[in-house]
């Protein structure tokens, strides 16, 4: 089998692998670069029988849509869903791809390839881990993954039954260089959450990735402890809406405790498409929360999503001070991308004298220790570093380290 890192050797996002066995070539994600100074990936030269999409984060998926569309993509159905909901509201084209969908532990055939898919605990939900087998080898691909968040169990399970004879193992590393020490788990965040909104005397913004369903889980609990009304925004109501078909115990909008504020902005997307969205913007108005009802009562609401945060918290701060939880990873207030994620507003408000700014996150990678645990449960022959800023600091913590660079090309 034939292996290049095509992208994502020496980097965090940008991931793109590539196997071939036989007459078959798979590529493990297409990601968009998160830096700027990435090197470009010219997707028209590579021509693989198909893509493995490991989970609905753009630096995983970014590149599909250079993609030529008749070759076929792997990804959870929830993640394909995910990825079509973000593009509505964007108001961008869906994707034209040849999607095809998986199950969690089924096996799947892609010509001289058996792949089997591991659903894992990650900020994204539908992320997965892949054993890739052919020509007698075991390969397996982490994705990103952690053994912190609400689907711990399932980091619990890999460890206690681990594939065996593992031949060779790409491994994120993420949290080489960085620690999770402030909020070491999902729990952690939903406690402060919580603190903060049981003393606020106005309305508590919640900044997070409407995707990060974890930390909405977060959220709904710290609302049902503290007495106040998780109010989302449509886009994220969406994002809920689609959750139904994994799971009934994930809070959507007809839950108590939820409503939704629909902003104008968002009702449009709604409203240009009413056969996609089929009876969603009717229900939608049940559990709708009004400017009226928000001014009336500030205190006694949490609100989460990003999409229309600005304008809002801009509107509310005139009175008392706002808090404004900032809920994902606290490096992208300093990108070097002034603006990426709002940074630069987000900066701002943490001089603003009517705004309370905290930072509550837990991350979406794997601690160190919980690497290690990993590693030495998985045994590889051959451990690759990938989605890591230090591939050159994995033999202090694993055994079998066999740094790739970008490009290079390897014999299994
Ligand atoms: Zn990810």
């Amino acid at each position: 089998m034939k292996i290049v890192i095509h992208r994502g050797s020496q980097e965090i996002g940008g991931t793109c692998i590539q196997l071939s066995a036989g007459k078959t070539t798979l590529l493990l994600d297409l990601g968009l670069p998160l830096s700027p100074a990435s090197a470009k990936l010219d997707v028209a030269s590579l021509k693989p029988n198909a893509v493995l999409i490991s989970h609905p984060h753009q630096d995983h998926f970014g590149l599909i849509d250079v993609l030529n569309p008749a070759v076929p993509v792997y990804i959870g159905e929830l993640g394909q869903r995910l990825i079509n909901a973000t593009r509505m509201f964007l108001r961008k084209a869906l994707p034209t791809n040849n999607f095809q969908s998986f199950e969690n532990r089924q096996p799947f055939e892609i010509g001289n390839f058996t792949i089997t898919p591991f659903l894992v605990d990650h900020s994204a939900v539908d992320a997965y881990g892949f054993l890739i087998e052919a020509e007698g080898k075991r390969i397996f691909y982490s994705g990103d993954f952690r053994a912190h968040g609400r689907k711990s169990v399932l980091f619990e399970n890999i460890i206690k039954n681990p594939l065996q004879n593992i031949d060779l193992l790409f491994m994120e590393g993420t949290m080489l260089e960085r620690n999770n020490d402030d909020f070491p788990s999902e729990s952690a965040v939903e406690q402060k959450i919580y603190e903060i909104i049981k003393t606020q005397i106005n309305i508590t913004f919640l900044i997070s990735s409407s995707q990060n369903i974890d930390r909405i889980v977060s959220a709904y609990r710290a609302c049902i402890k503290g007495h106040k009304t998780l109010v989302v925004d449509i886009y994220t109501a969406w994002v809920l809406e689609q959750l139904k078909i994994v799971s009934n115990r994930v809070p959507n909008m007809e839950w108590e405790i939820m409503g939704v504020y629909a902003s104008p902005s968002q009702d449009e997307t709604l409203k240009a498409h009413p056969g996609y969205f089929d009876d969603f913007r009717k229900r939608l108005y049940n559990y709708r929360i009004t400017k009226e009802e928000l001014h009336a009562n500030p205190q006694g609401y949490l609100f989460l999503g990003k999409m229309s945060h600005f304008r809002i918290i801009n509107l509310y701060k005139k009175g008392n001070p706002v808090n404004v939880i900032y809920s994902q990873w606290p490096g992208y207030l300093s990108y070097p991308n002034k603006d990426y994620y709002g940074a630069e507003s987000f900066a701002a408000y943490r001089k603003d004298p009517q705004v309370n700014f905290i930072c509550a996150h837990t991350s979406g990678h794997a601690t160190v220790a919980d690497l290690k645990a990993y590693a030495q449960a998985l045994k590889p022959k051959q451990l690759v570093p990938v989605h890591t800023a230090a591939p050159k600091e994995f033999p202090k913590y694993f055994a079998n380290v066999v740094n790739l660079t970008d490009g290079q090309m390897l014999n299994l």
